[in-house]
């Protein structure tokens, strides 16, 4: 197709949820300013939010949701043989999400508090690279709409995707918010990916970490904060495990 001046072609593209609440699907269809040109650029295969028409042919396949399942391993294996570019996508996908509050408790137990009556299958839940090979993966609970806008086109145009390595806290110094540290509260934002404009400390919401480690992370400059502050080990450990986006991290102690 064309559009100013460039050719480029449709990308080919289906999107499927695992165990999740959606929330990152419905990010993409909920911006309506922008979403008759992000369609341009997409030729949607198969996505339950949009559109009721399934297709088997699509290059790439944003995966969102952890996998908890054997039903859903299954599922996830076939659709990695089917796509050139498996999108990780959310926190959810990328991490385990907040569904990996689960594994913190024995399976069994979990099972019979939450279903008493009804025996479910359900498995420790992984994030999808656990599973299968990931290219790509979009950070976020949910994802930010113009970040995903933003790597699309990238993909459309061949460009090379990149992604904020420096902290939540650069974004959040930029709003001139009063920092969360200066009221008493432990926040992720130092140790945490940029790239959602630091949405919930503008809220006066701590950072619990969704995007994960930023690259230039700095653990014990953090550890050693928290402890100049008297600030609490027990909501410390709480945050940094919420998401299971640190689970590199999770032995570190303040
Ligand atoms: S990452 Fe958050 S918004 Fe996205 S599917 Fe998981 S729980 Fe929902
Ligand atoms: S509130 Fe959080 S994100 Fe903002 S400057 Fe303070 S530590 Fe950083
Ligand atoms: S401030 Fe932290 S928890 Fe909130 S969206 Fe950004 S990275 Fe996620």
């Amino acid at each position: 197709m064309k559009k100013q001046g460039f050719t480029f072609e449709k990308l080919k593209i289906a999107s499927f949820d695992f165990t999740c609440c959606e929330g990152c699907q419905l990010q993409l269809t909920n911006k309506e300013s922008t979403l008759t040109d992000f369609f341009e650029l997409l030729d949607i295969r198969t996505f339950r939010e949009i559109s009721s028409e399934k297709y088997d042919d699509y290059d790439i396949a944003l995966i969102e949701g952890s996998i908890s399942r054997q039903d859903e391993v299954e599922r996830l294996t076939t659709i990695r043989s089917q796509a050139k570019t498996l999108i990780a996508f959310g926190t959810c996908a990328c991490f385990g999400g907040v569904n990996s509050l689960k594994n913190k408790f024995p399976l069994k137990e979990v099972v019979a508090e939450v279903y008493p009556d009804m025996p479910v299958e359900t498995l420790l839940v992984r994030k999808v690279s656990d599973v299968v090979k990931v290219d790509l993966s979009i950070h976020g609970c949910p994802v930010n709409k113009e970040e995903v806008e933003r790597i699309l086109v990238n993909l459309v145009t061949g460009s090379q995707v990149s992604l904020p390595k420096y902290p939540v806290c650069v974004e959040c110094k930029e709003l001139l918010n009063t920092c969360l540290f200066e009221l008493g509260e432990i926040c992720l934002g130092p140790i945490t990916r940029a790239g959602c404009n630091a949405v919930c400390t503008t809220g006066k919401t701590p950072c619990l970490g969704c995007r994960g480690p930023s690259e230039e992370i700095n653990m014990p400059a953090f550890l050693e904060l928290i402890k100049e502050r008297k600030l609490s080990q027990n909501d410390f450990q709480e945050k940094i495990t919420f998401y299971n986006a640190f689970e590199a991290f999770t032995s570190y102690e303040a």
